[in-house]
């Protein structure tokens, strides 16, 4: 066969097999799979519950100020290069204002590393940290990015569950346990993908006490900061500065939705100098040296962005989350084979657990998944995806009446998979 010759010819042809295999666990992976089931000639529109990208709703649109913002930009001719010294200064410079409102000391830009979205973010952490013999807590569920990026780059990785019962909470015993002399860190999703909950300071503070009598740093995966609607609010990780090093990845993907605009960072909140001693800054300035800079005018925009942005979208966003949430959380109520344990109070998610042993003809979440893609037109993630077989997520961040409709869907897929009681 050609394909026998030419792996036999050519030296290059055995790749990472770990980029292939993180591949295949992806999410994207997953929702191409669910695509592949989806009846395209069927009557109805399909309905995605599934991807956390509400950028196609008309009532998730960004800001009027950010789009303005970044096509004043654009029009200048002043950002089609590599940024400056100064447009890079004057974006990390609002970047640490921005952070800064909500702690209880100054950021400096220099405390700041742009990234290309929080997934460079994340790829930058896992790079300096990586290396043989060391290993990493990574929540479960969890966000599948931080996995991949972490095994890319050698570490071990070791999960810690979240407790649904105890409002997905993370279990700081079983932190305890699994970390030893070789655990760099700790990696937190707050407001989190995919459980929708909301850490109180309380929880935050035993994290940050936590990590600190083990020796390890905190990484908050922050991407849905202030993106909360619930009785808990948003405390950033940073307010434990003080109790440990961490560093805090966020982005504008989520609170101003808008993924496609590629713009996130690595906020170094290091008050004791920590890391500034171990020489982790150092690495994490020479890896962002080694690495490209966000679009440029995207940086350029930033600024604006940051101090332009209308208290107004932020809290017609919450308050369309709310809405959704809640009609999410009430539709679940009415489907027998399906249980949330946790009403969202953050993010556009929820984490609810499937039984399969109600359902007839369903061996499992990804054969759910599947069948409800193939027959009712409706996308929901499979939560093997996410490290938790027979769960599903599914995504709130949509038109509360499409949002309705497809969970209606859900509801009669659900009852016509129900096995008989005998
Ligand atoms: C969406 C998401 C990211 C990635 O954000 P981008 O800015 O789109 O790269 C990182 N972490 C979590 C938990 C997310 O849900």
């Amino acid at each position: 066969m050609e394909g026998g010759r030419s792996s036999r010819r050519w030296r290059f042809a055995s790749p990472n097999p770990a980029v292939a295999a993180a591949g295949e666990r992806s999410v994207r992976r997953y929702l191409l799979d669910l695509h592949g089931c989806l009846d395209e000639r069927g009557p109805r529109p399909v309905i995605p519950l599934s991807v956390g990208d509400p950028s196609s709703c008309p009532s998730f649109r960004t800001a009027p100020e950010a789009v303005e913002a970044v096509a004043t930009a654009l029009r200048s001719g002043e950002f089609d290069g590599y940024p400056s010294r100064d447009t890079n200064l004057a974006a990390r410079r609002a970047v640490a204002e921005y952070l800064s409102c909500d702690l209880p000391y100054k950021l400096s830009p220099d405390d700041v590393l742009l990234t290309s979205g929080c997934t460079q973010a994340i790829e930058t952490v896992m790079s300096v940290f990586g290396q043989p013999g060391v290993n990493i807590l990574l929540p479960r569920p969890g966000y599948p990015k931080h996995e991949a990026h972490a095994v890319f780059h050698k570490m071990e990785v070791r999960h810690y569950d979240l407790v649904p019962e105890r409002g997905w909470e993370v279990d700081l015993e079983a932190v305890e346990a699994l970390a030893d002399e070789n655990t760099v860190a700790i990696v937190i999703i707050n407001p989190n993908n995919p459980c929708g909950s909301v850490y109180t300071y309380e929880h935050l503070s035993k994290i940050a006490d936590t990590a600190n009598k083990l020796g390890m740093l905190v990484i908050a995966d922050e991407v849905y900061g202030h993106l909360v609607y619930g009785s808990t609010p948003f405390v950033p990780m940073g307010v434990f500065g003080e109790t440990v090093p961490l560093l805090t990845l966020g982005a504008i993907s989520k609170r101003w939705a808008v993924p496609g605009w590629r713009f996130g960072w690595i906020a170094i909140c290091d008050q004791k100098c920590i890391l500034k001693e171990t020489k982790v800054f150092h690495s994490l300035r020479s890896f962002r040296m080694l690495t490209g800079d966000p679009a440029t005018f995207v940086l350029g925009a930033i600024p604006h962005i940051m101090k332009n942005t209308n208290d107004e979208f932020f809290s017609k966003i919450i308050k369309l989350l709310k809405e959704t949430a809640e009609i999410c959380y009430s539709e679940i109520k009415e489907i027998n084979c399906i249980t949330c344990p946790h009403k969202p109070e953050g993010s556009f998610f929820m984490m609810v657990k499937l039984d399969i042993s109600q359902l007839s003809d369903i061996s499992d979440d990804i054969d759910f998944c599947r069948k409800l893609a193939k027959e009712e037109s409706v996308m929901v993630l499979p939560g093997t995806a996410l490290g938790m077989e027979n769960w599903l997520r599914i995504t709130f961040a949509s038109e509360p009446p499409k949002l309705k409709q497809g969970l209606e869907r859900v509801k009669s897929f659900c009852q016509r998979h129900q096995s008989q009681v005998n």
